[in-house]
């Protein structure tokens, strides 16, 4: 399908004006820096549930972007032209999902159904993130998106996995009943500066206890698998997913496997760290493998992931040393 650049339905000297949900979030922050140094004007939505103003401090002096605080949950209202809604607002570490059970779910639904109620009174498109989460744990491997996936809806992490599913399934609906012009992108773990480093993931956990000079906690034997990919490589894959006309699911990650306990040894070689590792027990229903077949994003897109891990690495760590010395 072709690729097609996204046509503003109001004349402006960027492209287009563009409504990030979860823009103050990890991936939002890098997603609308891009669209504004890409000349959108970019309105911002966030509830500041797991995100903060401080992830998008260095933009809010821009003339093209603007902050607003909203919870999805209760409504959303934008006032003037939309061309694209990039729909990014969730919890989305474990550790947030689990401690925000119903708010996951209600963002994931009621949430979703108000992103997807802007993006259809707009004309504009949407781009839903989903997430690998939705083939749980995996009977196949590599997992391609035609793959419907493993999940345990009444586990832990089905507050998440599920949210994700009918958000899935309610984008499609707009798309079949409303004629809503909609793209679903299936993340796989992104990691890079503006993670938190309590956030429960492997990556800002290890890099936080090897600055600490910590042991490095690696869930079970550190066998089970992760594919790992550089957040500048992510914001470049759903900008393409954005500026196509495909309505997915497209695989966004990178397709090079690691073990946990491999990031481990990485991270305490990135950090110069002498900690040790130390084994813990493994969450219930966590993955033992992980990794996108990116085929779909290859052939549609013609994305795929250029950053290597350990030049992504040295700059996540190079990050969290610049936080460190930065009183908060
Ligand atoms: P994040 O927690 O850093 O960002 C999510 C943002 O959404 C936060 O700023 C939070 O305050 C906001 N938010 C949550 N509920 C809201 C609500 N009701 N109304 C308005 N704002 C709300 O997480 P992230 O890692 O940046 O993930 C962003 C999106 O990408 C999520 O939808 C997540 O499921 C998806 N995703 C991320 C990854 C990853 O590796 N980071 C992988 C797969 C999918």
């Amino acid at each position: 399908m072709p690729v097609r650049p996204l046509a503003p339905s109001h004349a402006r000297a960027g492209a287009g004006r563009a409504v990030v949900t979860g823009g103050a979030g990890f991936l939002g922050s890098h997603l609308c820096t891009a669209l504004v140094r890409g000349g959108w004007d970019v309105v911002c939505l966030d509830s500041f549930l797991t995100g903060g103003a401080a992830n998008v401090a260095h933009l809010v002096d821009e003339p093209t972007f603007h902050l607003r605080r909203c919870d999805l949950v209760d409504f959303v209202h934008v006032p003037g032209a939309v061309d694209l809604v990039l729909h990014f607002a969730s919890p989305a570490s474990p550790v947030d999902y689990l401690q925000l059970p119903i708010e996951t779910l209600k963002v994931g639904a009621v949430g979703t159904l108000h992103a997807l109620g802007l993006a259809r009174e707009k004309g504009a498109r949407l781009v839903l993130a989903s997430t690998s989460e939705v083939y749980g744990d995996p009977q196949v491997h590599p997992q391609p998106e035609d793959y419907w996936g493993h999940v345990n809806p009444v586990g832990p992490r089905g507050v998440y996995d599920e949210a994700k599913r009918y958000a899935e399934a309610l984008t499609t609906a707009y798309r079949t009943a409303h004629g809503t012009d909609t793209a679903i992108v299936r993340i796989f773990n992104t990691y890079g500066p503006r993670m938190r480093p309590h956030d429960g993931r492997a990556i800002p956990t290890f890099i936080r206890q090897a600055l600490a000079g910590e042991p490095l906690t690696v869930a079970g034997d550190g066998s089970q698998t992760r594919s790992v990919c550089y957040v500048d490589d992510l914001v470049a894959g759903v900008l393409a997913l954005a500026t196509s006309e495909h309505p997915g699911p497209v695989n966004v990650g990178s397709p090079e496997e690691l073990t946990v306990r491999r990031i481990a040894e990485d991270v305490l070689a990135a950090t110069g760290s002498r900690s040790s590792l130390r084994l813990v027990g493994r969450p219930v229903d966590d993955p033992e493998v992980r990794r996108p077949d990116i085929t779909r994003a290859r052939a549609l897109l013609g994305w795929e992931p250029r950053v290597p891990w350990r030049e992504g690495l040295a700059r996540t760590v190079d990050w969290f040393r610049e936080q460190a010395r930065v009183p908060a």
